[in-house]
């Protein structure tokens, strides 16, 4: 496992980490979260992602209780969660809100359920155009001098907003952003390779990318209908369903499969080596509701230097046509 320097920062995050959403609480009970977090941090996977939102706190619960059991030292392990949409139902300043009120009492709120006295990294979950950005920054920049968090970032923002985020840091020698997650996988590619090119240099962003196979879809389990036991077969995830079920993608696809076979590896390894092959992308967060899956998955470490110019370009072509 490759290990690289989140953005500009001298925090080290593996190359390929491991995260809860849908899975914990969901499909997948502490048991089975400790054994894949067993079997990732054997691998050399050293972050791990989670979100107050996920499963309503019950991922932050299932992951806290699980490294507990797992006895894990806290200086062998980075950790992060997210923050915005929050888990109050619609108490007022506790949803879809960014204020220093909600902040200050979400991070206190995470804390508590992962079991932890800080996470390493916390992300403002979505922008909130309702706040200002500046009272943002200072409670991000406040909760790391507190020690609550060690670095801060964003998720699904646009460039424009994380720069004005940024310059106010600097304008007021807070703590700054170093950090955003966004989507980025074969379907996904606008905001990492076009939108945020100026950032990676002007303010040294490091990246943490969701979604590798875009839900699943990318490992190409899809192109034959949706298999009972799989998130687009889940309740409540009918937009995976119809990306999923899309004739253009499903064709992409058998083209993306014919080039994975014939480099004989799955077409989620290669999916998953493509995102990490990107030397913006810091680290490519794994999700897998199955220990099988993620041994797999953690399979494209070994694909890596198999990715030559010549097979991206024409999986890059595959996926533009
Ligand atoms: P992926 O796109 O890799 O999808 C993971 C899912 O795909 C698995 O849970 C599993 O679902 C299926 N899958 C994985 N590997 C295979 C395989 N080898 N063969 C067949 N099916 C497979 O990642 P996620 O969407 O889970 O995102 C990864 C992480 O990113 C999340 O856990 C979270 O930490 C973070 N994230 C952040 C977001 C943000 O807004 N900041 C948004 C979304 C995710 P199944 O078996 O159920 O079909």
């Amino acid at each position: 496992m490759l290990y690289n320097r989140l953005g500009a920062s001298g925090l080290q995050v593996s190359q390929f980490s491991f995260g809860s959403w849908v899975t914990f609480g969901t499909q997948v009970d502490t048991d089975l979260a400790k054994e894949q977090l067993a079997v990732a941090k054997d691998h050399g996977v050293n972050f791990f992602d989670n979100a107050e939102v996920y499963a309503g706190g019950e991922s932050e619960r299932i992951m806290g209780q699980a490294i507990a059991d797992l006895g894990w030292k806290r200086h062998e392990y980075v950790i992060s969660t997210k923050l915005f949409w929050g888990i109050n139902g619609d108490m007022v300043n506790m949803k879809n809100t960014l204020n220093r009120k909600y902040l200050m009492q979400g991070i206190d709120g995470s804390l508590e359920r992962l079991g932890l006295d800080f996470v390493d990294l916390v992300f403002c979950h979505r922008p909130d155009p309702q706040t200002p950005v500046e009272e943002t920054v200072w409670a991000m920049s406040d909760m790391i001098s507190q020690g609550k968090a060690l670095y801060w970032g964003t998720s699904e923002w646009s460039a424009e907003e994380i720069r004005a985020a940024w310059e106010i840091a600097e304008r007021h020698h807070l703590h700054k952003p170093v950090m955003e997650q966004p989507e980025y996988n074969l379907l996904h590619r606008h905001k990492v390779e076009q939108e945020f090119s100026r950032l990676y240099q002007d303010i040294g962003l490091g990246l943490t990318t969701w979604s590798p196979l875009a839900s699943g879809i990318l490992s190409g389990k899809y192109v034959d209908g949706i298999p009972e036991n799989s998130r687009a077969a889940l309740q409540g995830y009918d937009f995976i369903r119809e990306a999923a079920d899309d004739e253009d993608i499903k064709a992409k696809l058998r083209r993306f499969i014919d080039v994975a076979r014939r480099m004989e590896v799955t077409p989620a390894q290669l999916a998953l080596a493509w995102v990490a092959s990107n030397p913006h992308v810091s680290t490519v967060i794994l999700g897998a509701s199955t220990v099988q899956q993620l041994e797999e998955n953690l399979g494209a470490v070994a694909v890596m230097d198999r990715l030559g110019a010549e097979v991206k370009t024409e999986i890059a072509e595959i996926f533009t046509a």
